[in-house]
């Protein structure tokens, strides 16, 4: 393996690059200012003469020194399952959206403080985009075997319902992905491993009468859904990594009135697609102690867990030597939320976390550490071109 020559990333033009991606609102919920956010990086997609392709719902997918050819891939931009081990390209996952709504800018505006840089989606993960983009610039048009494929989620944030898909054929073609999600906090650990993610939202409808003259003619669907508190957060499994919480409720419409009405929603996170199982069938089969109260369940698993793999672990062990070579070290640890990389992780080696150190990802402190964002820059520059 022939070592690259060392590469030192430009902090100034990064940081620019970062405003001007930050500068963008983009909330999920928002397809024209995540297009605008995608516009600005396709166009440095192309700076560097990569083929460019809309995936429809919003997705986007940038292909560097990738082998295209076969039907599979025609048109899509997406390569052929058929290609095999090193022909096959190095997959970049990014998310343009943030969660944070139109206006935040106003109140917790971009701004420099010594070693750091605020903003809403700056951390989470703006700053992931520019660092990558700066990796690919310094390999100069070297692309590794198999090329590299940089695709761009519109939603990850809130489920990557209309992305999912793309990503999961995208690691079907793919060898390993690599996902330019921050490092934990404080740490700057890489992410070898994330809990599924889950949510349910609980209907209950009751009967409503007389709170004083005809309690007994009620049925309350308050009490039904405080039982299905109590009883569906027990099927928390701390030991196992599986945690249920129930994080909204709402419900009734008087005081003096048996409520007829609650609706409950509930968090759920497994380490295990059989615990995601166990949980699921027994928010589905719970059912109210009085009759008379109808329950509805809407929801389920949205991401399967990022199970730690060989793969994954021998991808973090290169990642690990790479740094040490450059002379910093990188922790790696399991994380409770989820990303695309949850979706990649059960097809390909999955490595996440390498995106731009920093801390308060969807906080007001939302950051990204200057001082440190290079090392990472330097260590992706060196993976995209090893891996
Ligand atoms: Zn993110």
């Amino acid at each position: 393996m022939t070592l690259m020559p060392d590469f030192t990333p430009d902090l100034k033009a990064m940081q620019a690059d970062l405003h001007a991606l930050a500068r963008i609102e983009s909330p999920s919920t928002d397809p024209a200012g995540i297009a605008r956010v995608m516009d600005v990086v396709e166009g440095w997609a192309r700076d560097l003469g990569a083929e460019t392709h809309a995936l429809g719902g919003g997705t986007r997918l940038f292909n560097f020194g990738v082998h295209s050819a076969g039907a599979a891939g025609a048109g899509h931009g997406q390569t052929t399952p058929g290609l095999r081990g090193q022909d096959r390209p190095v997959l970049v996952l990014t998310h343009a959206d943030t969660v944070w709504p139109h206006g935040t800018l106003d109140h917790m505006p971009l701004r420099e403080d010594g070693d750091r840089l605020y903003g809403p989606g700056t951390y989470d993960m703006k700053a992931g985009i520019v660092g990558l983009f700066h990796a690919l610039r310094s390999l100069n048009g070297e692309w590794p075997a198999g090329g590299v494929q940089v695709l761009l989620s519109p939603d990850e944030e809130t489920g990557s319902l209309s992305s999912r898909a793309h990503i999961e054929n995208a690691a079907r073609c793919a060898r390993v992905a690599l996902v330019v999600e921050p490092p934990v906090a404080d740490t700057h650990a890489l992410k070898t491993g994330r809990k599924g993610t889950g949510s349910y939202v609980l209907t209950f409808t009751g009967v409503a009468s007389h709170a004083g003259n005809k309690p007994g003619e009620g049925a309350s669907a308050v009490t039904a859904a405080a039982q299905a508190v109590l009883d569906l957060q027990a099927l928390a499994r701390p030991d196992l990594g599986t945690t249920v919480s129930a994080g909204l409720i709402a419900g009734g419409s008087a005081v003096n009135v048996i409520p007829a009405h609650c609706r409950l929603e509930l968090d759920v996170r497994v380490s295990s697609l059989e615990e995601g199982a166990r949980v699921d069938a027994a928010v589905q089969a719970w059912t109210p102690p009085d009759a008379r109260v109808q329950r509805r369940v809407e929801g389920g698993l949205n991401r399967p867990p990022f199970e730690q793999g060989e793969g994954t672990l021998a991808l973090y062990a290169q990642a690990r030597a790479i740094a040490r070579e450059l002379g910093f070290d990188v922790p790696s640890a399991v994380v409770g939320g989820g990303s695309d990389g949850n979706f990649t992780a059960p097809i390909i080696p999955t490595l996440d976390g390498l995106g731009a150190p920093g801390d308060g990802a969807h906080a007001a402190h939302e950051h990204v550490r200057l001082d440190r964002w290079p090392d990472h820059v330097r260590l992706l520059a060196r993976l995209l071109r090893e891996v």
